[in-house]
């Protein structure tokens, strides 16, 4: 009938709008690298702003002692503890909680956000066990996840650049992170030292590295996506200060806020971007990661209800409403190996109150999944091909084979295996031969741990 030969050209459009062939990815790995080396170059000198962690050495398995961590990046937040025994005894215990962001605080003021946080963790040390040893005489020393743009000033202080995922609190923008948070531990009369100040990408580099010493880059793939690697110390020509010892500087890329002319951007993409709290910017991000792909999927799906009457007559109210489709079900659709495909119904009946679809119907959800989907783990493929192009590990030397082990973690690349599967099997695709000596090893809550043994390394009683 007109309405699938309609709803065909809208899909067909899309797919080929939203294409990654071979030759596309590796123009966008070469602009991936030509950015990080500008954005090395100087202040501003790239969308990426390759910001400096002042994290020169990475764990190395000696880390003793109790140490906290808090990781604040998306909906939720996670507060940990960790008692950490040296090399012989490594992570003898650790526990977790869980807590999340009620939504007005995402857009309300510091003071809000950091005094719900503050009073979250004073909580969870009140649970502290008999397991866990602090030694005697000694503060409470905490590593801090915050998984935004800061301009770090120090490993333990750092001013925020801008909100990104959803957050939207002006009056902690350009105010000094760990100043607000040790703040609001304060005010909740809490007696705990902020250690590091860290993003979930550096945090999850650190737990790589505690786990595998070949580690030298992570990925998050999760409510935002981001990049982090170790980077020589010359190589950095916008840094000024002393040269670590170490040689070396771990870099948080800010990858999410990649754009080049070789990027697949459709209509759909425009005008999320448009919409968005922050237009023009994390382009990268809103084409890949866990907070917009179940977005985009619905722009598309209420296109073709608007266009092609796709759901019948009416346009499905539900369907207008931003952000209804959550990444987790587009997810659920898209592993629907049911021959009826009862898993899509079910969440077009449930979260877009869509009944009676047929299975031609079902059939082309999950066909825009697929392609909304390819299209983001494709190019995450080719963000990695571009670090390792920059480090000179996407082609095998001479005689020579270094592993080199990318940390890999968030929501998105943990659970949603399609996107997963697809992001590995094209990386493998893109590095041939060199494929060989690459391994992604997912660090899980690496970021969690990674801030707590950064908190170690640079502990006040070292
Ligand atoms: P954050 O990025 O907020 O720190 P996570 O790394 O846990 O948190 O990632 C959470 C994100 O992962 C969610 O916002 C969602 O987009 C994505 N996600 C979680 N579960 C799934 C799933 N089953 N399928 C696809 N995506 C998922
Ligand atoms: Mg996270």
């Amino acid at each position: 009938s007109g309405k699938y030969a309609k709803t065909a050209a809208i899909l067909d459009e899309l797919a080929k709008k939203s294409e990654t062939p071979e030759a596309k990815l590796r123009q966008v790995a070469d602009a991936m690298s030509v950015e990080m080396h500008a954005g090395l170059a100087s202040e501003g000198g790239s969308k990426l702003k390759m910001l400096i962690s002042f994290v020169d050495n990475l764990p190395t398995g000696d880390e003793k002692g109790l140490f906290y961590a808090l990781d604040l990046g998306g909906t939720n937040f996670r507060v940990l503890r960790v008692q950490l025994g040296g090399k012989e005894k490594r992570v003898i215990k650790q526990e977790f909680d869980e807590v999340s962001i009620p939504p007005n605080l995402m857009v309300g003021t510091s003071d809000e956000l950091f005094d719900f946080i503050a009073s979250a963790l004073a909580k969870f040390v009140a649970t502290e066990g008999e397991d866990f040893h602090l030694s005697p005489g000694r503060q409470r020393e905490l590593g801090f996840t915050f998984s935004f743009p800061v301009k770090q000033l120090s490993i333990a202080s750092g001013t925020l650049i801008t909100w990104t995922k959803g957050f939207s609190i002006e009056d902690a923008v350009g105010e000094d992170i760990v100043a607000e948070l040790s703040k609001a531990i304060e005010r909740v009369g809490l007696d705990m030292r902020v250690a590091a100040l860290v993003n979930d990408t550096i945090g999850t580099l650190a737990g790589g590295r505690y786990n595998n010493p070949d580690a030298i880059a992570a990925v998050i793939l999760g409510t935002g996506t981001n990049a982090a690697y170790v980077e020589r110390a010359q190589a950095i020509p916008k840094w000024h200060g002393l040269l670590p010892k170490s040689g070396e500087m771990v870099i948080n890329m800010e990858w999410g806020n990649f754009r080049a002319s070789h990027l697949p951007l459709t209509e759909y993409d425009h005008a999320l971007d448009v919409e968005s709290l922050n237009p023009g910017e994390q382009i990268f991000e809103k084409i890949i990661s866990g907070m917009y792909l179940g977005e985009i999927v619905r722009r598309v799906l209420c296109r073709m209800a608007e266009e092609a009457a796709f759901f019948g007559d009416v346009v499905p109210p539900k369907l207008r409403t931003p952000f209804i489709l959550r990444t987790p079900v587009m997810s659920a659709m898209h592993h629907d190996s049911s021959s009826d495909l009862k898993v899509v119904a079910t969440k077009l009946k449930d979260i877009l109150e869509i009944t009676n679809t047929s299975l031609k119907t079902r059939k082309v959800v999950v066909e825009v999944c697929d392609i909304v989907a390819s299209r983001g783990a494709r190019l995450s493929a080719a963000g990695i091909l571009g670090i390792l192009k920059k480090l000179g590990r996407d082609v095998v030397k001479d005689g020579e084979k270094p592993t080199s082990v990318i940390s890999l973690d968030g929501g998105l690349y943990e659970h949603y295996s399609k996107f997963r599967n697809t992001m590995e099997s094209t990386l493998k695709e893109l590095l041939g031969e060199a494929g060989d000596s690459i391994v992604i090893e997912h660090s899980n809550d690496g970021s969690g741990i990674g801030a707590a043994l950064l908190a170690a390394s640079h502990s006040q009683y070292l």
